[in-house]
């Protein structure tokens, strides 16, 4: 239960679904955590009473990912109160807006592609400053939630697609820009999860049953089967794993036309 015993973690969108997930089981494998959240304080509030009753160590901080600003003044306030970070989680996202390309308001493409790409970009950034002034670079992790979206495409999903596309980059990119300090930055790729994110399709049985047929495990995800993979990302045992992706979606996204 030590595998993050005196780290410092920050996970973005932690008062909800994955990000919660992962903020609990990161905690309970020792790191101090900090709880990102957007709205909703009380939802951010349970999280951290959940990990400080079974003995762990977490803040709760709000931020919009998508103001730079906001990001700056995160990381300077867990630096104020813990220091270093060893872990930063870019969880925080929202979902397309569901329309096709040729209906899309520049309104609608500017608020997913903000808080998808953008706010990961910010937090990375504000990251790698804290990096170069601790000089800690070795061993940090940064783990981005992405999608299986930023390799296969659904229509009325074109925001969204783009916006886990460059992320799929930019954490590729920046694992080569950082690969001479043994620093790795991956990304994890969920297939369907049952989160809040999908409560249209969780809260009508028949959509549900027809969306979890699709998927050759016949069930859709849970959070923390997602922040699992998390860990393994976040652990010394992930040591010579950058520039990659994990999948974790019941092999949907391999899934043929002639299934
Ligand atoms: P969720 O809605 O339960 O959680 C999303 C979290 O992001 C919430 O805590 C929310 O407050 C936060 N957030 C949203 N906008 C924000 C902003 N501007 N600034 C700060 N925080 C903000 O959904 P989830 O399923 O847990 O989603 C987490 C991540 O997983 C997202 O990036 C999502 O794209 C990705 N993902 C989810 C699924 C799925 O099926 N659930 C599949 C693939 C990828």
């Amino acid at each position: 239960m030590d595998t993050l015993k005196g780290k410092t973690a920050i996970v973005t969108g932690s008062s909800s679904g994955i990000g919660r997930a992962i903020a609990l089981l990161f905690a309970r494998e020792g790191a101090r955590v900090a709880v990102t959240y957007h709205a909703g304080e009380e939802r951010a509030r349970e999280v951290i009473e959940t990990i400080r009753s079974a003995g762990g160590t977490a803040r709760a901080y709000r931020v919009d990912v998508a103001d730079e600003e906001e990001v700056g003044e995160l990381f300077r306030q867990v630096d104020g109160d813990w220091g270093d970070v060893d872990i930063l989680v870019n969880n925080a996202g929202i979902n397309g807006s569901n329309t096709p390309v040729e209906q899309m308001t520049t309104a609608q493409w500017d608020r997913v592609i903000r808080t998808d790409l953008y706010g990961p970009f910010f937090c990375c950034r504000a990251f790698l400053g804290l990096k170069r002034r601790y000089g800690t670079w070795k061993g940090s992790r940064i783990i981005n939630v992405s999608s299986i979206h930023q390799w296969v495409n659904v229509p009325r999903n074109a925001d969204y697609n783009a916006a886990k596309a460059a992320l799929r980059n930019l954490a590729y990119t920046l694992a080569l820009e950082v690969a001479d300090r043994e620093m790795t930055v991956n990304n994890i790729a969920p297939g369907m999860i049952l989160t809040p994110i999908n409560e249209r399709v969780i809260s009508d049985p028949e959509l549900l049953k027809r969306a979890e047929n699709i998927i050759p495990f016949h069930r859709g995800g849970t959070a923390e089967e997602v922040a699992a993979v998390a860990l393994f990302l976040a652990s010394e045992a992930s040591s010579y794993v950058t520039g990659s992706t994990c999948k974790v979606d019941g092999a949907l996204s391999i899934l043929g036309p002639d299934a």
